[in-house]
């Protein structure tokens, strides 16, 4: 067993306070939330003091491990935050491939702590993204076609409930919120660790191509062809991109557009290199697949690795025909004057599409493919974003499919479009057992 310890203390953190800026801020820069005050949580104890606090105070409460996705939470007023990043021990119980996570822990982290053991969580594509805040809401890794959806992979998790008591949930313990917990998201209560799976992986054949965006339109037909007869073991995913002239970039991507297809090859570099030979053949500007240490997937997105002002949003597709695609690139393919310094499609299937070990609300996810635009710009211009990713999807609306993908949503919408009508009836029947008066305030609400 090896563990990294959490060091920090809880605190209150109030309007006025000098800290207060840097306190209330989440990973998306763009957002000025504004809630009643804040704690930096450092430990359990400081989670159940803050919900004494809250409701001593009349508030309701909002956990948040990093604001990735914060957007939908809107104003916060009356609402304390409960910032659970400085939980973040990880600790690897190599023997059982399990890793236990604070509240607030990072992906990065996780999958740092795994490697040296030749381990590796179902980590999504940013090292910086929360694990629990993922993870609850789903979660889509680079190795969930091979072992399905993090949440179908969690072994119990230990949250602090709105009444301020200290809970463990697993199959066997509190079945109804450890059902609720995976794919629910954090409407129950305030998460302060999680035990997960780990899968063994040393190397990875991983990378991406790159082609001009002028090339979107007959490469990317044949990606979808190539894609649909991958074995579980590759997982891949195309972007448009447009690549902001910024310093951090490297030269030959800065202030261009490309059409990029990201591969990630959880076999031999040998058979990556024969399954990716048909890519090749079409000719890319650039080739970076290579084999590498499992960590070289946390790079694979080229994510950006610190908060930025961003707008962005997704949803999933039940088909990509060739209309779809032609339909997509008139509104973002070469020549069109958009905002989204990224538009990405991710082929799903595999595992991710079957039901895992125990029930849960978010069993499993069988459309096809996942859609997630975003544009970095500064907060008074991502309101011209988010009409750019509202467009971009609107371009897609005729192939989507229902329920969608709560963790690239990043807007408010009906509930019942996220989990369907069957799982949110019993989500709201868990929800009135653990959080009768309505105090915790999740992303994505359910009522
Ligand atoms: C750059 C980027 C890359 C991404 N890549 C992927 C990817 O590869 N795969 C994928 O599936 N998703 C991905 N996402 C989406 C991501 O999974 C969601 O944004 C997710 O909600 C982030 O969780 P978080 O804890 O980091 O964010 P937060 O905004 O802190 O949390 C989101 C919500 O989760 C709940 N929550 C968080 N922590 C707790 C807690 N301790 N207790 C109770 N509730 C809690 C709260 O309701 C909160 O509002 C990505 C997003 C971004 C911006």
């Amino acid at each position: 067993m090896t563990t990294t310890e959490s060091t920090h203390e809880g605190i209150l953190i109030e309007p006025g306070d000098p800290r207060w800026d840097e306190a209330r801020a989440a990973w998306n820069l763009a957002l000025d939330q504004q809630p009643a005050a804040v704690v930096a949580a450092g430990d359990v104890e400081d989670v159940v003091a803050a919900v004494a606090v809250a409701r001593d105070r009349g508030w309701q409460i909002a956990a948040q491990s990093t604001g990735h996705n914060a957007t939908p939470l809107g104003h916060l007023a009356d609402t304390l935050l409960v910032k659970t990043a400085p939980i973040n021990a990880v600790s690897v119980d190599v023997e059982r491939q399990r890793a236990r996570v604070g509240g607030g822990a990072i992906w990065g982290d996780v999958a740092i702590s795994a490697a040296a053991h030749g381990l590796a969580p179902l980590a999504g594509s940013s090292a910086d993204v929360g694990v629990v805040g993922y993870t609850l809401g789903g979660g889509l890794s680079w190795l969930g076609r091979r072992h399905g959806l993090a949440c179908t992979n969690v072994h119990g998790v230990e949250i602090v409930t709105p009444d301020g008591v200290v809970r463990w949930a697993d199959a066997d313990h509190e079945p109804d919120l450890f059902w609720a917990l995976r794919g629910g998201g954090g409407n129950f209560g305030i998460v302060t660790a999680m035990e997960i799976a780990l899968f063994p992986l040393e190397t990875v054949y991983s990378g991406q191509l790159f082609w001009p965006l002028e090339r979107a339109a007959d490469v990317l037909p044949a990606w979808r062809d190539w894609a649909a007869g991958l074995s579980t073991d590759t997982s891949t995913c195309i972007r448009l991109l447009r690549m902001p002239p910024m310093d951090e970039i490297p030269e030959p991507l800065r202030g261009g557009s490309f059409f990029a297809i990201e591969v990630a090859h959880l076999g031999s570099a040998a058979d990556g290199a024969a399954l990716v030979d048909p890519l090749r053949a079409l000719g890319p500007a650039m080739d970076l697949i290579a084999e590498g240490p499992a960590t070289r997937l946390m790079e694979l997105h080229m994510d950006p690795p610190h908060p930025v002002p961003y707008g962005g949003g997704g949803g999933l597709l039940a088909e990509l025909p060739d209309e779809a695609i032609g339909s997509l690139l008139d509104v973002a393919g070469a020549g069109r004057d958009s905002s989204l310094l990224s538009v990405e499609i991710r082929a799903l299937g595999g595992a991710i599409a079957e039901p895992g070990d125990h029930p849960a609300a978010l069993d499993a996810i069988t459309a096809p493919y996942v859609v997630f635009c975003v544009g970095m710009a500064p907060p008074p211009l991502v309101p011209g974003v988010l009409a750019d990713v509202d467009q971009t999807m609107a371009s897609l609306a005729p192939w989507t499919a229902l329920p969608s993908y709560g963790n690239f949503v990043e807007q408010v919408v009906d509930p019942a479009t996220l989990w369907g009508a069957e799982a949110l009836a019993r989500l709201c029947q868990v929800a009135e057992t653990y959080d009768p008066d309505g105090i915790m305030r999740a992303n994505h609400p359910l009522r």
